[in-house]
């Protein structure tokens, strides 16, 4: 079986992927993590990430792979495991924009599609309905509205302790999806045959369990 789920920044996929995935037995691939390790690995080579041959040359050669442990993803790039380097503010901001790169977007497409051929799995990401995984069983659009995704981007800061201005994550997050979704190759999109899940009244359970509804009606 494989799950598509794609959808913009801060709609909870990746939180809400791993607890779909958890309770229907299969891994969850975070595809988000790739880009962002190709983005982290320019970051400490020095590469230029406006420097789109040698940005793409890099994610030709780069060996990205993943590892499950405790049910959880560890994200590996050329042998060392980086999961602990990606999050920060600055990863973010060089996995989005080497992820505007046709070349990179191909080397990463492929390394997905030969991660999730293993075996049953559920993967998240922007073009995995539309590219990664066309004939998935189960395709999903999960949003909601950009402020909501914000509110609960700037509750997560705050509660780690960090100095969090709302009106700054609301921009950021808007400045962000109008990059995904308006770049030239595989920009983000709903595919023609997924659902839309849009959980801006929905809370986490409610959430997974429309998820898990959708999966159980697909396979019945
Ligand atoms: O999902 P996450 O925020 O970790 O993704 C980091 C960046 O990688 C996103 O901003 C997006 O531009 C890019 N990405 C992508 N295609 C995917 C997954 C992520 O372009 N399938």
């Amino acid at each position: 079986m494989k799950i598509a789920i794609d959808g913009p920044v801060g709609a909870g996929k990746s939180s809400i992927s791993d607890a779909v995935a958890q309770a229907l037995g299969i891994l969850h691939l975070d595809t988000g993590a790739m880009y962002r390790a190709v983005g982290l690995t320019c970051l400490r080579r020095g590469i230029n990430i406006d420097d789109e041959q040698a940005v793409t040359a890099l994610s030709r050669t780069l060996p990205i792979d993943v590892r499950y442990e405790n049910g959880g993803q560890r994200t590996i790039a050329d042998g060392e495991d980086v999961t602990a380097f990606i999050r920060t503010p600055e990863v973010s901001d060089a996995a989005s924009r080497v992820g505007t790169y046709e070349g990179v977007r191909k080397a990463m497409v492929a390394a997905q599609q030969a991660i999730a051929a293993r075996t049953d799995m559920l993967v998240d990401g922007r073009d995995i309905g539309t590219v990664v995984l066309p004939d998935a069983d189960v395709k999903i659009y999960l949003t909601a509205s950009a402020e909501e995704r914000a509110r609960r981007r700037w509750l997560q800061q705050k509660e780690s302790g960090q100095d969090a201005d709302y009106d700054q994550v609301l921009r950021e997050l808007i400045a962000r999806d109008h990059h995904d979704m308006n770049r030239e190759h595989d920009p983000l999109r709903q595919a023609e045959d997924a659902v839309l899940v849009d959980t801006t009244d929905l809370d986490f359970d409610q959430s997974v369990e429309a998820i898990l509804r959708l999966v159980w009606e697909a396979k019945a």
